[in-house]
């Protein structure tokens, strides 16, 4: 028997007599692709340093290669570099920083611009860019979510020295969608290095995923579309311009991330990106999505606000309301006890409830901004699952309306 079909039989079984949750964090990470399961499952995967130039050291490096043949041609980039870190946090971190490493090292002024409603990871990189002589700039957006090129543009063109600007295709929260075509236009009207976190786009966005060759970078994680936690991968237009890596070492991946690479984590990338193409169906998405959103609006006229609804782009997958006067943690809590995983969309360790940075930058309130919550619904849903999902959301949500 297929391993994953019966992983799944086990689950319905358990989830009867124990949890029945509904997992709807989808942009926090998503469970492990069947294909993945049924790979690890089977316990046969290659153990060899990739760098062994014996036969077992070969059969993973040719795992490696694989992957990156298939992401290339996945994104219909053939020309660029790929290498593979833990995650887009590391591989940020390390563009950012590599980036302000390269003109320290050469000397020329350098400057890092960000928006305000990027990851963490991405904006709290000011106090090391500014430890290393560089100068950091955070762009505003609007209250739809959606930011103003012009000014942008402007801006950068103004700026003495190097610039390596940040964009974010999908908005983790709101799930605002910022078209390539933007970015190619700041391409081409400025002389700025572009960095694109893709890291929401995977199974979140309909049409073809070919990405544009003029950008420098592109970096996603793996654990947002079913592959292994702990990696990512980062795709490079040009190693050796305006940039030097971090990560020092052996010299592995060409030297633009030293250390042994996470063989099983790499071909989880492959395997997990071949999965989700197949099964895809963005119409279906969209369709249950929108009903589901529809459905939990006429629930609540004037309490409920959809954020980012008035964008001209948004995802497939996200719905991040406001519930007024509702505190984020109280609504956390009651669709948690009904069974239900969602989460505000702000993470937060110390269990206090931050105000969401990205509705704050978007011009809420900061009362608006801790009465969120985000439901990100699974890549691959069916026809139907918008009304079921709404059946489980509606009571707990009336309570609060
Ligand atoms: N960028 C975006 C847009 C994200 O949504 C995330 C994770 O939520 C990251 C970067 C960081 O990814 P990771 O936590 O996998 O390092």
């Amino acid at each position: 028997m297929h391993l994953a079909s019966s992983r799944r039989e086990l689950e319905l079984i358990s989830v009867k007599l124990t949890n029945n949750r509904t997992y709807l964090d989808y942009n926090a990470t998503a469970p492990l692709a069947d294909s993945v399961i049924d790979w690890l499952a089977k316990g046969a995967f290659p153990f060899g340093n990739p760098s062994s130039i014996h036969t077992s050291g070969k059969k993973s490096k040719r795992l490696i290669n694989e992957t990156s043949s298939y992401l290339k041609s996945f994104f219909s980039l053939n020309d660029y570099e790929v290498f593979y870190h833990s995650g887009a946090t590391e591989g940020i971190n390390n563009i950012i920083k590599g980036f302000c490493f390269h003109h320290v090292k050469h000397q020329t002024p350098f400057h890092v611009a960000v928006f305000k409603t990027d990851h963490s990871c991405v904006v709290n990189q000011r106090e090391h860019v500014e430890l290393l002589g560089g100068h950091f700039h955070q762009f505003d957006v609007c209250e739809n979510g959606e930011f103003n090129l012009e000014e942008v543009i402007s801006t950068l063109n103004k700026l003495e020295g190097k610039v390596l600007l940040n964009y974010t295709l999908v908005n983790n929260e709101t799930g605002v969608y910022w078209p390539l075509d933007l970015v190619k236009e700041i391409k081409e009207r400025t002389d700025a290095i572009i960095h694109v976190d893709a890291v929401q786009l995977i199974g979140k966005v309909s049409g073809d995923l070919d990405l544009d060759d003029s950008i420098d970078f592109y970096t996603f994680s793996g654990h947002k579309f079913g592959a292994i936690k702990g990696i990512g991968f980062t795709l490079v237009k040009d190693m050796f311009a305006n940039w030097c890596s971090l990560i020092r070492g052996g010299g592995q991946q060409q030297a633009m991330r030293s250390g042994t690479e996470n063989v099983h984590g790499i071909y989880s990338i492959k395997l997990a990106l071949e999965e989700i193409s197949q099964n895809f169906k963005p119409d279906v998405l969209k369709r249950e999505k929108d009903f589901l959103e529809r459905e939990i609006e006429s629930l609540g006229s004037n309490k409920i606000i959809i954020a980012g609804k008035k964008s001209k782009r948004r995802n497939l997958n996200t719905i991040y309301m406001i519930i007024k006067d509702t505190k984020t943690d109280i609504l956390i809590t009651a669709f948690d006890m009904a069974q239900i995983d969602l989460s505000s969309g702000s993470a937060c360790s110390s269990g206090a409830v931050k105000p969401s940075r990205v509705l704050l930058a978007m011009g809420y309130s900061e009362e608006e901004a801790k009465s969120s919550i985000r439901i990100s619904l699974p890549s691959v849903v069916d026809e139907g699952d918008g009304e079921i999902l709404f059946s489980k959301i509606q009571p707990i949500l009336s309570r609060f309306l």
